[in-house]
């Protein structure tokens, strides 16, 4: 993967999936802006990579924030001069049956997995546009395709970041900025942690691998995706479930 002196921000880079994504990149030369909510979780991970040798910052950014990724953006372009690759994998789950939701967890859930994917795409997309680079991956789930008992808000939110990145890649497409989507299906995180046992062997039941996922597998596609490489990929969705969703 070839990955000229590029720079990229990684949303919810403090743990699990964004934490492996920014650490694949960095491995492979890219400078690394790590974001995520908590200091205390983004701090380490940048630390260890450029500990490690490689290039990285850590950001805190509350992603549900419309203001504040505005201005963190506006911030990060100024001081970098671009930024070339945008992942928006920050995310959280809220969830519970449509009857018991509340709005709150709805908001929550829909302002933190898609809406943060609009601010970040608006901040940072139009700037590649104008550079005639850019690469965008925007980590969804195999909910958005299949949805989810317990999860409307998630699916809901999950299902329209794909239809966002669809649109936004045709937006995009001649202006040499891609946009895709990775859908992990069940992958060893804190997210799944929370799960009780019975939960996960269920879902681990239902995939054909009969395993989790580790997050590098959603990290060696990620980097695939923002890689030059990948220049002529855009507007799709990448499925990596272990067969969970086929
Ligand atoms: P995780 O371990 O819970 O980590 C989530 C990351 O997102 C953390 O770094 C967290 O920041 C950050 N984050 C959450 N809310 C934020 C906010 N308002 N502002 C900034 N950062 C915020 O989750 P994960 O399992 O790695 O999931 C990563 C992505 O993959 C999510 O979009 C998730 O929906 C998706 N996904 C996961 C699975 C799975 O099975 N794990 C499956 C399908 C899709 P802090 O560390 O500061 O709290």
């Amino acid at each position: 993967m070839t990955f000229n002196n590029r720079i990229a921000l990684v949303t919810g880079a403090g743990r699990g999936i964004g934490k492996a994504i920014a650490e694949t990149l960095a491995k492979n030369g890219v400078t690394v802006i790590c974001v995520s909510k908590n200091p205390a979780s983004c701090g380490p991970v940048a630390d260890a990579i450029t500990a490690a040798g490689g290039k990285a910052e850590a950001v805190p950014v509350d992603v549900a924030d419309g203001a504040a990724v505005a201005k963190a953006a506006e911030a990060l372009l100024a001081k970098y001069g671009k930024i070339d690759i945008l992942v928006n994998n920050a995310g959280i789950t809220r969830d519970g049956l449509l009857a018991r939701m509340s709005e709150a967890d709805w908001d929550a859930v829909i302002q933190t997995n898609l809406t943060s994917c609009f601010h970040w795409s608006k901040a940072i997309g139009w700037p590649m546009c104008r550079a005639r680079y850019g690469r965008i991956v925007n980590i969804a789930s195999v909910v958005g395709l299949i949805g989810n008992a317990g999860q409307a808000n998630y699916a809901a939110a999950k299902g329209g970041m794909i239809a966002f990145t669809k649109a936004i890649a045709r937006e995009f497409a001649k202006r040499g900025v891609t946009a895709n989507c990775v859908a992990p299906g069940f992958i060893k995180t804190d997210m799944t942690a929370v799960l009780s046992e019975e939960v996960q062997k269920i879902a681990v039941a239902q995939v054909p691998m009969q395993r989790m996922g580790e997050p590098a597998d959603i990290a060696n596609i990620t980097a695939y995706l923002a890689s030059e490489e990948a220049g002529y990929i855009t507007g799709q969705v990448f499925t990596v479930d272990g067969g969970m969703a086929m």
